[in-house]
């Protein structure tokens, strides 16, 4: 019989992390100690509907590491949430972080909620009552939430009012990032990510000698980091042919006009009963269609052993967390099929959150032009490091920016010490 896959996102972040640090020969205690994360909180809360009914929500917050800074990583809210994703998520939050080489360490959060399901009062409640129960182990010095799936600027708003109000009114504008513009957000924040993801895939176009007038694209999951990552690609001249969200796939391999696809999104939240492309059903079919490069940027495991062998894509570029297995990187692996991976490919949002939280402790205001081209810095030379000790070492990408991830951490552990 043949063996299950792995589809734990703890283990499968446990699974990537030993298999660096095995190259690296990582002392025994460094493995144990950043293995797991440094504290798992959870929280069960009541919040009063709209109907007049309370209903019990539960979230997590999860800090994975500290020892380059403070912890950061963003706020999911999805039914699908449970303490080993953000787990996981947490310490792919201080891998990325070490891999772009910004102060900060790991960290994520979560409530287990659809809100698609909820009023805007009741998001609201929800989000406060959560900040609430977190707020003794956040702030702007000691853990900085982000937006993450179905959390927003909006959202970041109200957590900084909830926290600032439990503060003595002390107004913490740096407790989040990803805020809203007139209350110390950057600009350039929202598509951060997605330029991210662009910047590295141009990295590897370029890598590959590929030529990007022509080089076809196809974009899984079309919310911040993908609708960006396409529009952003797009306009360096690569042709997007297939994009889908959590209600279908489009696919139109003379390219698809996204301008009207977001204006038909605009009108009806969702790409089902798009017309003036092909659909493909079941949605997750649109990975396994021709393209030269492919974005997945909704969810974790979306490319595993049981679709591996079907990708037909020469380059594969990771807006999303997770989007890929190990048995399912072994696969691509064999097949020649380059990936940039998670950690590095998507650490254009922390880095550009990054950036806001040093405005907001500055009091300061930067241009979008400043923020992009530092932005342009730091992810360029993060995918060269990568790119070089992949082929120094002859590892592949994800392995390689584990590599340079977690020598950062050990070192900087070591250099703290161990306390008492
Ligand atoms: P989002 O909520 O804005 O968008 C998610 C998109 O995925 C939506 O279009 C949704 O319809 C779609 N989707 C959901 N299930 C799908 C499925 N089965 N098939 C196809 N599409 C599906 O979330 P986001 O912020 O864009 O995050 C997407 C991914 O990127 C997540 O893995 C997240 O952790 C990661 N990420 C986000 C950021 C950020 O700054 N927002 C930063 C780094 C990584």
């Amino acid at each position: 019989m043949k063996e299950q896959e792995i589809l734990n996102p703890f283990q499968i972040a446990q699974m990537q992390f030993d298999k660096a640090a095995e190259i690296l020969k990582l002392e025994g205690w460094l493995r144990a100690l950043l293995k797991k994360p440094d504290r798992n909180l959870s929280v069960d809360f009541p919040v009063k509907m709209d109907d007049g009914t309370v209903r019990i929500f539960s979230g997590y917050r999860v800090q994975h590491n500290s020892s380059r800074g403070p912890y950061k990583g963003g706020i999911r809210y999805s039914p699908e949430v449970n303490l080993d994703e953000v787990r996981a998520l947490a310490s792919w939050m201080t891998w990325k972080t070490a891999v772009v080489d910004v102060p900060f360490g790991g960290a994520k959060g979560g409530i287990i909620c659809d809100p698609s399901k909820l009023s805007l009062g009741e998001l609201e409640r929800v989000t406060r009552r959560f900040t609430y129960e977190i707020s003794s182990i956040i702030g702007p010095d000691v853990d900085i939430p982000a937006p993450d799936v179905n959390t927003n600027a909006q959202i970041m708003a109200w957590i900084v009012d909830t926290y600032s109000m439990g503060n003595k009114d002390h107004y913490s504008l740096g407790v989040v990032t990803g805020k809203p513009l007139c209350i110390g957000g950057i600009e350039g924040r929202s598509e951060a990510t997605g330029r991210g993801v662009m910047i590295t895939a141009m990295e590897a176009i370029k890598e590959l000698k590929m030529k990007p007038k022509s080089t076809t694209a196809i974009v899984q999951g079309y919310g911040n980091v993908g609708s960006n990552s396409a529009r952003l690609l797009a306009e360096q001249g690569i042709k997007i042919i297939g994009i889908s969200d959590v209600s279908t796939a489009i696919y139109n391999p003379k390219g698809l006009d996204l301008k009207d696809v977001d204006e038909y999104i605009k009108k009806n939240k969702l790409l089902k009963g798009y017309s003036k492309a092909e659909h493909i059903e079941p949605k997750e079919k649109l990975l396994e269609m021709k393209t030269d490069l492919l974005v997945p940027a909704a969810l974790e495991n979306q490319i595993t052993s049981a679709n591996a062998d079907r990708i037909q894509a020469k380059l594969i570029v990771e807006g999303a967390n997770g989007p890929t297995t190990p048995g399912a990187d072994a696969i691509l692996n064999k097949k020649k099929i380059f990936v940039v991976p998670d950690i590095l490919a998507n650490s254009g949002g922390v880095t550009v959150s990054y950036f806001e939280w040093v405005q907001n402790i500055q009091r300061e205001s930067w241009t979008y032009e400043d923020v992009i081209r530092k932005l342009n810095l730091k992810m360029v030379s993060a995918y060269k490091a990568v790119s070089e000790l992949a082929r120094k070492e002859k590892v592949d990408m994800r392995t390689a920016a584990y590599m340079i991830a977690i020598s950062r951490v050990a070192e900087a552990t070591k250099a703290r010490g161990i306390f008492p």
